[in-house]
């Protein structure tokens, strides 16, 4: 049986590091049960040596796709394990890894910010004593998107941890643009890396059942993202999708041509959005309408209808804050595909010893390098990275596509 840990692709200081940490956690609680005797949470004494023990608060860093949140469940499931492990047989391990666990609660922001209020309900709730007597763990996926408000609820229970109380917090980077200064200095940190494209490949293979050759390839064209990959290697509307991407820079013919394109990205990716949220979306909205006892016909149906309009105009807030943020995921997705097309060309034109990221289009990528020469690949790479940088600042994503079009255009 793999234990929880099996998943993490090619991290393996950060097994080591979280391992340690659930040994401590497991030692802790038995001293804790131990009447009479004491323990620092951070002190040698309990597991491993100074700096291997367990803390209240930690932060999983590392580029999408790199398993942040992976790490997190994996570590939050070792800390429930029965035998202090996560051994990934126990109840405490399995419940965990299902998402079932009494004691550990998943927040991931579904619009672009988290709100304030739930920020402070989870709080409150992590404050209580985990009912399986272990801890209470709390994982917030894309702590980035915290605001401020939201931040301030949780940098309070960080500072003043309930003694049961595990927090953890997936960003991209300790950068204060990701996390608040405050926050990062009351956290352990665990930074994750890439993964290698052939790390990747062997999940792909041992795990997923995915032959070989076309493991190969979908790791290396999701650029170290594991979920990408297997996304790549088993749905085919997903490879038509970044078929298309990759069709951008063959079409840049003229300025007509560059907007064409500009609105085929950015519709490409409201329909992938669409496709994404439609079902929940639907779900929830008849969830709301029978809890509001709509089709009812007595008379607490009637008094429930009257509260009615707040609530579905609340749900159509939600709905629209997740639809705004899949569209953003998706445009970003077709924006690392294109960005790994003109760094295939750059590295072409310098004839640097890596392999392509995109094998499929390796050829077109090297006759592209050789047009532009090193440079004006280099300033076609930028263009897309400047695009990421300006949508993720605000920028309406139809302006900044048409300019990053226009440049690729041009060179
Ligand atoms: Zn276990």
């Amino acid at each position: 049986m793999a234990d929880v840990f099996a998943d993490l692709v090619g991290q393996d200081e950060a097994v080591v590091t979280l391992r340690r940490a659930a040994a401590s956690a497991a030692a802790l609680l038995r001293v804790e049960s131990t009447p009479g005797v004491t323990v620092e949470p951070d002190g040698p004494e309990a597991a491993g040596g100074p700096g291997a023990g367990m803390t209240h608060a930690w932060i999983f860093t590392g580029p999408p796709g790199s398993g942040r949140s992976v790490a997190a469940r994996a570590f939050a499931a070792a800390l429930q394990c029965g035998h202090g492990t996560g051994c990934g047989a126990c109840p405490g391990c399995h419940t965990t890894m299902a998402g079932t666990h009494a004691d550990v609660r998943l927040v991931v922001p579904e619009g672009l910010s988290i709100p304030v209020k739930e920020m402070r309900a989870l709080v409150l709730r992590a404050a209580s004593t985990p009912s399986g007597g272990r801890w209470q763990v709390v994982i917030i996926e894309d702590a980035d998107r915290l605001g401020e408000r939201a931040g301030n609820a949780l940098l309070k229970a960080i500072e003043e941890p309930s003694p049961r109380t595990v927090f953890l917090l997936c960003a991209p980077s300790t950068h204060p643009d990701d996390i608040s200064v405050t926050i990062r200095s009351r956290c352990r940190i665990v930074p994750l890396r890439q993964p290698s494209a052939e790390a990747v490949a062997e999940v792909l293979v041992h795990r997923d059942g995915i032959a070989p050759d076309v493991a190969g390839w979908a790791a290396a064209a999701a650029q170290g993202h594991v979920g990408r990959a297997r996304r790549l290697a088993r749905d085919p509307e997903a490879r038509q999708r970044r078929d298309a991407v990759l069709a951008v820079p063959r079409r840049l013919t003229g300025v007509g041509a560059a907007f064409d394109a500009a609105a085929a990205l950015i519709e490409a990716a409201e329909a992938e959005a669409a496709a994404s949220v439609a079902e929940l979306d639907e779900a929830e909205r008849a969830a709301l309408q029978t809890a509001l006892g709509a089709g009812g016909t007595g008379r607490g149906a009637a008094a429930a209808m009257r509260g009615a309009a707040g609530q579905l105009k609340d749900l159509e807030k939600r709905q629209k804050s997740r639809a705004t943020r899949a569209q953003r995921d998706a445009l970003d997705r077709a924006l690392v595909d294109l960005a790994g097309f003109y760094r295939d060309a750059l590295t072409s034109a310098l004839r640097a010893p890596v392999a392509p990221v995109h094998t499929d289009t390796a050829a077109l990528a090297e006759a592209g390098g050789q047009r532009w020469s090193a440079e004006g690949a280099l300033r076609r790479l930028e263009a897309v990275l400047e695009c990421r940088v300006a949508i993720e600042a605000n920028v309406k994503p139809r302006i900044a596509v048409e300019a990053m079009m226009l440049a690729l255009w041009k060179g």
